[in-house]
């Protein structure tokens, strides 16, 4: 088969689409106005973030007014975290709840607060990667501030129980933020539905630009000022608007949930045939849920293999994919997402993570499952360790 270029890392970015660009292009251009500013210029720009907010309320079941523009997925997951913390430090509430396998936008948030006095349950997931709502009701007490569990996981795409942690938390008075990243765009939101107080997202995970989120936060929480400076959202956050930013947000959420359910028809027959693919080499296991997950999520840990290698020879062959090995981030470790799931160490550093979107073709699919066993089998054959591993025991 000939050489191909294969996008299938969308869960650590996308592609910006030509329709978001469109919508960009002219507040790059002739609508450069500030959105702060009387004259029709500045009151075209306000006018577009204003129709932005909308759609991203829509989007969500949400009201424009309970939306805030930030930079992106980590300032609101950390706005929403410490912006709590601080409003109910009053009342003496100084206990958060969340999961081991959140992302580091959360992590490193609650370790932060760790070291200000604050104490943190980190909530275990179950072998498939879900939160039990009944561990998070366990779990709440009278000093608890917030809990934060992730709608779905960026690793393993496993979608939560949501509207139960939601109903509990709401059902105890406790703020339930959800970091919902990877979810926007891909499953079915309702913030009212579902009881969410708070609500994360990010315009580069659905093919808006880099450097633009957003919050939801539910009418009557208001949230303490992130940035003080201007009027800008409502004066929360100030600083003047990335309009071009904004505008392709909306576009893109507006897309992005215009049709879900047909769009993860087609995304999840693709996943399925990689996944059953990959999973026909000896000594793979498929990590996550295999239903209650994202369309485009596949996760499946190879034995005998180091994920760095297999991404270089992957990419040697025009495919971006990531893994479970955290090498390149300067640490030993594996994954903390997939140790979450009581994988061992050894099989978490050889995950191959590919995510694929609705822009991805059967051809893309049928070149990955070329590749993918070619290079497994050459990086085993060169493995010392693959002759142990294969009269050992199987992992499954
Ligand atoms: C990408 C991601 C983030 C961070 O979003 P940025 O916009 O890159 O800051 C946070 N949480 C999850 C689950 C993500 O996948």
């Amino acid at each position: 088969m000939e050489k191909r270029f294969v996008y299938a890392d969308n869960a650590a970015t996308t592609k910006v689409s030509k329709e978001v660009l469109d919508a960009m292009y002219p507040y790059f251009t002739e609508e450069y106005g500030n959105a702060s500013s009387i004259y029709g210029l500045g009151r075209n720009s306000k006018k577009a973030i204003e129709a932005s907010r909308e759609k991203v309320a829509k989007a969500i079941g949400a009201e424009p007014s309970e939306i805030y523009f930030t930079s992106c997925g980590s300032e609101s997951d950390n706005w929403a975290i410490r912006g709590t913390c601080q409003r109910l430090k009053a009342k003496g509430k100084n206990h958060i709840i969340t999961s081991v396998f959140e992302h580091h936008a959360i992590l490193h948030t609650c370790q932060a607060l760790e070291k200000e006095g604050y104490e943190v349950t980190y909530l275990p997931v179950s072998p498939l990667g879900f939160v039990n709502p009944d561990d998070v009701k366990n779990a709440i007490r009278e000093d608890t501030a917030i809990v934060s569990i992730m709608y779905s996981n960026n690793e393993i795409g496993t979608i939560q129980p949501i509207a139960e942690i939601g109903a509990v938390c709401r059902e105890k008075g406790v703020i339930f933020h959800t970091d919902a990243v990877q979810a926007v765009g891909n499953v079915e939101i309702d913030v009212k539905a579902q009881n969410i107080d708070l609500l994360s997202l990010s315009g580069h995970k659905i093919h808006a630009q880099k450097g633009i989120g957003a919050i939801y936060v539910r009418k009557g929480l208001a949230l303490p000022n992130l940035i003080f400076g201007g009027a800008q959202e409502r004066s929360k956050r100030a600083g003047t608007e990335n309009v071009p930013a904004i505008v392709g947000l909306g576009t893109a959420i507006e897309i992005a949930t215009a049709d879900i359910k047909s769009k993860n028809e087609k995304v999840t027959a693709m996943r399925n045939r990689l996944i059953d693919g990959i999973l026909q080499l000896p000594r793979t296991r498929l990590n996550g849920d295999r239903e209650k997950r994202l369309a485009g999520n596949c996760n499946i840990s190879i034995e005998g293999v180091e994920g760095e290698s297999l991404l270089l020879m992957l990419d040697m062959n025009g495919i971006c994919a990531s893994s479970g090995s955290a090498c390149t981030s300067g640490s030993l470790d594996p994954s903390h997402v997939l140790l979450a799931l009581g994988l061992k160490h050894e099989v978490a550093h050889g995950s191959l993570r590919l995510s694929i979107s609705a822009e991805t073709t059967d051809e893309d699919i049928d070149y990955i499952l070329e590749v993918v066993p070619n290079i497994v089998n050459r990086l085993r054959d060169m493995s010392p360790l693959w002759e142990h591993i294969i009269k050992g025991e199987s992992f499954n």
